[in-house]
């Protein structure tokens, strides 16, 4: 039997900047065709929260993260950031990705090969119009919170695959994103470096305090890092609550089993 950890205790170190805001998601549907893949989703993640969205493969997680992210359009729904709305289908606002200020880590590193480094976590402060001064201290303190302050002349290919995952996380919080979106950012490492960004993605978050949502199929991470779980099944959210909540009281027997308790 899989047990969902014990979660950590997540006290924050400092309090939130002001920069950080919620996000409201609210009747998200989404259709690739005649393919219906997400079905009136609703969601409230409060500042600086950190919220895992869990379930199984092809459950739609990733979807809409992307649509949050601006990368996928939903078919119907409103999406708000702190007191913007970015998504708004029967007004038809859909603020571009790139104006929606998020950070944003997947599972595959993404980062530029001809790039040092530096240059690619430099890179969006330049598209974002930070003042050229400014570059130096904020790579050097975004590389410092993950561990890397040595590298910063290096190219991605002669970094490991936990380091250049590290640099991807550096790259997302220079920009000083409203919220920072995760997508499986950890699977493709093994374990116990997996473990270990675990715990430092944490202590980032806790000490950024950048409201952030992971994406995941695993629920010991979800229940390690996440303030707040919200179970995704079949394209809809069938239950919300801390880890505990939904390892103590499971809505039905398959989130039940999903989480841990067999049949
Ligand atoms: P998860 O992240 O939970 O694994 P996804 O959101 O990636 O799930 O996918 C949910 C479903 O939507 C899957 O059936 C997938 O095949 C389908 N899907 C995702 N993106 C597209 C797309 N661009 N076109 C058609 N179907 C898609």
């Amino acid at each position: 039997m899989t047990e969902l950890q014990s979660p950590l205790d997540h006290q924050r170190t400092s309090p939130p900047s002001s920069g950080v805001s919620g996000i409201s998601i609210c009747g998200v549907t989404k259709n690739f065709g005649s393919l219906s893949v997400l079905e009136d989703v609703s969601l409230e993640i409060e500042p600086g929260s950190f919220v895992a969205l869990l379930g199984p493969s092809g459950c739609g997680k990733t979807t809409l993260l992307r649509i949050v992210a601006g990368l996928e359009h939903p078919s119907d729904g409103v999406i708000r950031i702190g007191n913007e709305t970015v998504v708004d289908t029967a007004k038809r606002i859909d603020v571009p990705s790139n104006k929606r200020r998020l950070g944003m880590v997947f599972q595959s590193y993404a980062l530029w090969p001809h790039m040092t480094v530096e240059q690619n976590i430099a890179y969006p402060l330049r598209k974002q119009g930070v003042p050229r001064s400014e570059w130096p201290a904020r790579v050097a303190s975004a590389i410092a919170s993950v561990g890397l302050p040595a590298l910063l002349d290096r190219r991605p290919s002669q970094l490991s695959g936990g380091q250049q995952q590290r640099v991807a996380i550096a790259r997302a919080i220079a920009a000083r994103p409203r919220v920072l979106l995760l997508d499986e950012p950890l699977s493709n490492l093994d374990a116990s470096l997996r473990d270990q960004l675990r715990r430092e993605l944490r202590m980032i978050h806790d000490r950024e305090g950048i409201t952030t949502i992971l994406v995941t199929h695993d629920q010991e991470e979800a229940a390690m890092l996440a303030d707040l779980v919200a179970v995704v099944r079949d394209g809809g959210i069938v239950q919300v609550g801390s880890p505990s909540d939904i390892l103590d009281r499971p809505a039905d027997q398959q989130v039940a089993s999903f989480v841990g308790y067999g049949n």
